[in-house]
């Protein structure tokens, strides 16, 4: 039975009042709140069992390796990866997205070559593939989503073509919460022997995710959305793409021996590692990502269901309100704007001013606002802890800024 009211107690930052207000946190699309047995093995990690990794023979390097290498089969659980060595630590998804830019991509692609996006990816999934065009001159080749935010895995498949060499897309849209069949799409996508690589910054916090089922080759994820610390991440990759791919960074603890005129590098995935890690943000991770299984994701998934419905339903009710993304499967996200000249900012600063705090910009989203038409919207984004209340906080503070600003 999942008890919101008994989970929320988890989680301290959910008892604080901002500007005299009960904190509404619905910014969980920017990062999620720590559960208190995250805050303890970060304390616990610095407090007692702290030091360098991999390097020392003594009771606590060996102690803090346990742990950060534990965190490896826990990752792996979390996203039924067969191998935990497809699973390469990263400092969150902007960076596991760059390391298959620069090891995967960089060394075998060539002009001319595609990158097939869609229009709603994040900065993190755009920016890598523009260094490469302009590095390489590979072109960058977009799919628009339909009038109602939802993407026809179809439109994706027909865009892949002979020059083709990745499909790299989200599995959910961090402003339209518009979820992407990904399977449908990694399948044809292998007929045609194009790898994938999903972006799964948003769809491993709000689904259960099982990478041999979608069948992509690459899945990558941030700790500090999925309740761990910020600074930790993970990627999945598929073996055979890890045995295509070449160190892209450099140092300590990435290779097997060091010579004046030679270098050899470690197996993967250490390979891909350079340098001193997050140590104690992984180990975070790790106790965040068993919080979660614990919790069961499928039941996750079915509050934050409930909870978009709700959602949905009240800010339908207010007739001055749009909102971008309305597919019947969407997650419980909703960007919106309210209809007159009042901005996103000065819309979110009166919520900030009830306690409600959403987020209000372009989301790192620039390709899909451009295809929207709007530069900003206000963006209320739920979690495992939210409830109906919190929504009608939400819609309580909205009624007040369309007063002030009708
Ligand atoms: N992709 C999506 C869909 C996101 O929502 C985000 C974060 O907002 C990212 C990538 C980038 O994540 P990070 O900044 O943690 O690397």
């Amino acid at each position: 039975m999942y008890d919101v009211h008994e989970i929320r107690k988890d989680f301290p930052i959910l008892s604080r009042e901002v500007n005299g207000k009960p904190l509404v946190y619905l910014d969980n699309g920017a990062s999620a709140q720590k559960p208190q047995v995250v805050i303890d093995a970060v304390t616990r990690g610095y407090a007692e069992e702290y030091a360098n990794v991999h390097r020392g023979l003594h009771y606590l390097s060996n102690l803090a390796t346990e742990k950060y290498e534990g965190t490896r089969g826990i990752i792996a659980r979390f996203l039924g990866a067969k191998n935990e060595d497809e699973i390469v630590f990263t400092s969150g998804t902007t960076m596991g997205i760059n390391l298959v830019a620069y090891s995967w991509a960089m060394p075998r692609l060539q002009a001319g070559d595609e990158i097939l996006l869609s229009v709603m990816e994040h900065h993190a999934n755009i920016v890598p593939w523009h260094l490469l065009r302009e590095r390489l001159g590979v072109v960058l080749k977009w799919v628009d989503v339909d009038a109602d935010g939802g993407l026809d895995p179809q439109a994706v498949i027909d865009a892949i073509g002979p020059k083709t060499k990745l499909v790299a897309i989200t599995q959910l849209s961090n402003v339209l919460g518009t979820v992407v069949d990904v399977k449908t799409i990694c399948a044809a996508a292998r007929d045609r022997g194009v790898p994938v690589l999903v972006d799964g910054s948003q769809g491993a916090v709000h689904m259960p995710v099982d990478v041999e089922d979608i069948g992509c080759d690459f899945y990558a994820i941030t700790g500090h959305k999925l309740y761990g610390p910020s600074g930790s991440g993970a990627i999945y990759i598929k073996s055979a793409r890890m045995a295509e791919m070449q160190p892209f960074l450099g140092g300590g603890d990435m290779i097997r021996e060091v010579h004046k005129d030679v270098v050899t590098y470690a197996d993967p995935p250490m390979k891909f590692e350079a340098g001193t890690p997050g140590i104690v943000q992984q180990i975070g991770l790790g106790v965040a990502l068993d919080y979660l299984m614990d919790l069961g994701m499928d039941k996750v998934a079915a509050h934050e269901h409930q909870i978009a419905t709700y959602a949905r339903a009240r800010l339908d009710g207010l007739n001055w309100l749009t909102v971008q993304g309305t597919t019947p499967d969407k997650a419980a996200i909703f960007s919106f704007t309210l209809d007159g000249a009042a901005h996103a900012h000065d819309i979110s600063t009166i919520l900030d001013k009830k306690g409600v705090a959403v987020r209000a910009g372009h989301h790192c989203a620039g390709p899909l606002m451009d295809h929207l038409g709007v530069a900003a919207t206000c963006r209320a984004s739920f979690a495992l802890y939210n409830t109906e209340a919190e929504v009608d906080a939400l819609v309580d503070a909205l009624e007040l800024a369309h007063e002030l600003f009708a």
